[in-house]
């Protein structure tokens, strides 16, 4: 871990230890934008060329031109990935980090789900790597700021050693279990309850609208109320009443949270009697208005439905 700290030939402070990341998303990119000016190194790669340009002429960053030529140069590698199955082909497939030979530690800050990160945890044990899980919650706002929330679960010593690394890009951290994959069922079940909020705060806003009331004052009256929630305090406030809709956060994902977290409860043997509902919702959502539209975009099914345009 970065003990030393040392002036590259430009002068700037670099830590020691090289920090190898993938997936330069919507949130990939200011995580690993906020871990190079704390003063790592880094080994980056993204599938699309676009997403690595902004980080090329970085004194500190090499662009790799595969997963399997991270391992080579990072020891710590990191990931942020959209699905189960695209962090399965990079951890494990073919050309995967595990065709590159030895590292030492794999970090999944992305939403994937128990299922993958035990099968990795297991495969990355025989490669000799330990594994943290370790998703973020806070969106695009908080991946900037260096304010996401972080549930992490694994090997405790791993977590301990790299809590410079979960600082630089969160604020509240949180060790969850010894198992890799019990952070991920926290994390389905944070954002479960986040697509319910979305979900149903756009029914309620919609409904009050259509009977004349102001959305700004429903807001007020619901952010001092029992009805507030992630969607009254922060979404609707930063994205739907300006009809920017660019909080960050894509539908296609929205939807993969949450049919993730219904797996899990079948697996688990739970009811999720509103899941079933809210899942299929998310799914009209994706399919309607597209996988990249973005989340807060959800009030466009109820508008359209109720006749009514919701507007500050
Ligand atoms: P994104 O789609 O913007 O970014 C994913 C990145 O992965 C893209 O740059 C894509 O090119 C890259 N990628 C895809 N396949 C790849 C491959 N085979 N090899 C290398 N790179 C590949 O998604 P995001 O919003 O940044 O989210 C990333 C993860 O974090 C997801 O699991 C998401 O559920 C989770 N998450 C997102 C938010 C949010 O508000 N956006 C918040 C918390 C957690």
């Amino acid at each position: 871990m970065p003990s030393s700290v040392r002036n590259d030939a430009k002068g700037m402070s670099k830590l020691s230890e090289t920090l190898g990341f993938i997936g330069l998303g919507n949130m990939g990119h200011h995580m690993a934008s906020r871990l190079l000016r704390q003063g790592y190194s880094m080994v980056l790669y993204d599938i699309r060329q676009e997403a690595l340009d902004p980080f090329r002429e970085h004194p500190n960053v090499t662009v790799a031109s595969s997963c399997a030529e991270v391992p080579a140069q990072a020891k710590t590698i990191l990931v942020s990935l959209p699905n189960p199955q695209v962090v399965r082909s990079v951890v494990l497939g073919e050309g995967g980090l595990c065709s590159g030979g030895k590292f030492d530690t794999y970090i999944d800050l992305s939403t994937t789900g128990p299922q993958v990160s035990e099968e990795i945890g297991r495969k990355l044990a025989e490669h000799g790597t330990v594994s943290l899980d370790a998703p973020v919650s806070g969106g695009v706002p908080g991946a900037e700021a260096g304010t996401l929330s972080i549930m992490v679960s694994g090997d405790k010593a791993a977590y301990e050693r790299h809590m410079p690394v979960f600082q630089t890009i969160g604020k509240k951290i949180f060790y969850v279990g010894s198992s890799v994959g019990q952070a991920q069922t926290m994390k389905l079940a944070n954002n479960y309850l986040s697509a319910v909020a979305l979900a149903a705060t756009s029914e309620a806003i919609v409904l009050g609208v259509k009977a004349g009331l102001d959305p700004q004052t429903m807001l007020d009256v619901l952010n001092a109320s029992s009805g507030r929630n992630s969607a009254t305090l922060d979404k609707f406030p930063a994205a739907v009443l300006n009809r920017k809709f660019d909080y960050g956060f894509k539908s296609g994902l929205m939807y993969k949270d949450v049919a993730l977290c219904l797996a899990e409860a079948d697996r688990l043997g739970v009811t999720m009697w509103a899941g079933t509902n809210i899942k299929e919702l998310w799914k009209l959502t994706k399919e309607k208005l597209g996988y990249d539209s973005d989340t807060t975009e959800i009030i466009r099914i109820f508008e359209e439905w109720g006749g009514v345009e919701v507007t500050a």
